[in-house]
């Protein structure tokens, strides 16, 4: 069988219902838990190619799960389709013009290329199933706000990952490579102090400041840094400072911090220390203090026996095919979309990243070949819900170039490139690669054997969801 024939093939016969599909997530540009179109288009789509699609997962309503075929290998892909708040952008435009109309939102991480890839990797590889009649199950689970909620953490916890042998997901890059790089555990944590109001000139022995309370925890944790691993991270935000009144003694606060480490459960040491911190400052002044876990993420464990399948595929389909046409576009991405001075520190940084690549970058600005796969190449220092999809699945995760070198993420630059053809073609691309891989797990089902057995010894087959049973999706937030 040619497996790479048969994904692509799959892939450019569903060409313009694939780029359809993105386009139209790009205009609906909906935010976390309201991608109600956007998952409506997906249910849609997935019924006609043959799928037997469930809405509705796990309580969250934008959330799907979409099935074709029986038996083992189980084959997971994990779309995400959520907007950002206030990147609104006209696609293929160099400067900066949000679209016309009330939604101020937009797709500054590209999963509407996200979503519309994952779709492509499940069309084609149920074409292979189809076509080699071999055994196996593909699987599109929709896994909405991955922005600002966590829906794969709630989905690891509550079983809907369960069966699944392998899994898979890509995100738009401006690179293309096998990404091996962990991310960081976090949660996040509200702490409330419950102090006394009073007069605080007449009377301040009779009160009690939950500001003081809150300001001395974060002078605590300021302390407690020098001592937790050099690369966790915690940052805090004062949600309320009970009141505005300086006279009045304040009678309530709150402070919302983000514990991150390299590994969950390292997360869960520091946070055990920060509420150690908190209880002390509540202490110190005679207030109560309680807190509220919020949300939480899992590290992102790189699956070797995976990444390796997944390089093999890109390695063999290759990196997008740029034309001309593309190279011009990021010029003036690279040239028009930015200040003078961003310009001349980007290509500072490329030069430093690249060495003598860069000039060449700067004429070409398009990642246009495959990075080969490394490990242990450090941590991004982000969170995301894949992570906790790791921890019950032998994941792999993979980038493509869908926008011009040097183009950060959470940008209105990002979602200027989501509708162009170079981000059409990236996309395709990590459908075909994707599709691919999944195809080698089906032919050789005992890889996927492989695969879980190397989880099962990095985890010890355990996973502590870092969100208690108890808590929901939050779907009006
Ligand atoms: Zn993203």
């Amino acid at each position: 069988m040619d497996n790479k024939k048969i994904v692509m093939d799959a892939v450019e016969k569903n060409r313009d219902l694939i780029v359809d599909v993105s386009d139209q997530t790009f205009c609906f540009a909906e935010t976390g838990f309201h991608e109600f179109k956007t998952a409506k288009l997906y249910e849609k789509v997935l019924r006609e190619q043959g799928f037997d699609v469930q809405m509705d997962i796990d309580g969250m309503p934008t959330a799907f799960k979409a099935v074709y075929g029986k038996g083992h290998p189980v084959i997971a892909f994990l779309a995400e389709y959520d907007a950002l708040p206030e990147l609104s952008q006209k696609g293929g435009c160099t400067k900066r013009e949000p679209v016309e109309g009330d939604n101020p939102d937009g797709h500054g991480c590209g999963h509407n290329l996200l979503g519309a890839g994952t779709l492509a990797a499940a069309i084609a590889t149920k074409a292979y199933l189809e076509e080699s009649g071999k055994e196996g199950t593909v699987v599109l689970f929709g896994c909405p706000s991955e922005e600002k909620g966590n829906s794969k953490t709630l989905m690891a916890r509550d079983g809907v990952f369960d069966g699944v042998d392998v899994a898979f997901t890509w995100h738009p890059a401006d690179v293309n490579g096998v990404n091996t790089m962990s991310t960081l555990a976090n949660v996040s944590v509200f702490f409330r102090f419950k102090g006394i109001t009073s007069h605080a000139a007449a009377s301040p022995d009779q009160g009690r400041s939950a500001l003081d309370a809150a300001e001395l925890m974060s002078v605590g944790v300021n302390y407690l840094r020098e001592h937790i691993t050099s690369d966790a991270r915690v940052h805090y935000a004062y949600r309320d400072v009970g009141g505005i009144a300086p006279n009045v003694v304040q009678g309530h606060s709150c402070v919302h911090y983000f514990v991150r480490a390299p590994k969950s459960y390292q997360v869960q040491e520091i946070l055990a220390r920060v509420i150690d911190v908190a209880e002390g400052a509540a202490k110190m002044t005679g207030t109560e203090m309680s807190y509220e876990l919020y949300a939480g993420l899992s590290d992102y464990i790189p699956n070797h026996v995976v990444s390796e399948v997944l390089q093999g595929a890109f390695d063999e389909i290759g990196a997008p095919d740029f034309d001309d046409k593309d190279y011009e576009l990021a010029r003036k991405f690279f040239y028009e979309a930015y200040t003078p001075e961003e310009v001349e520190s980007k290509k500072a940084a490329m030069r430093k990243r690249y060495g003598q690549l860069a000039e060449v970058l700067f004429e070409k600005p398009l990642h246009s070949s495959v990075a080969p796969l490394r490990y242990n190449v450090g941590i991004q220092y982000g969170s995301s819900d894949v992570g906790d999809a790791s921890y019950v699945m032998p994941t792999a995760w993979l980038g493509t170039a869908t926008a011009t070198i040097g183009t950060p993420s959470h940008t209105w630059q990002m979602t200027a490139h989501g509708t162009t053809e170079i981000a059409h073609k990236a996309m395709l691309r990590a459908g075909e690669v994707l599709a691919l891989a999944a195809t080698r797990f089906i032919d050789e089902p005992e890889l996927a054997e492989k695969a879980k057995a190397e989880l099962k010894e990095e985890t010890g087959g355990e996973y502590i969801c870092p969100i208690p049973k108890e808590i929901g999706p939050r779907l009006d937030e």
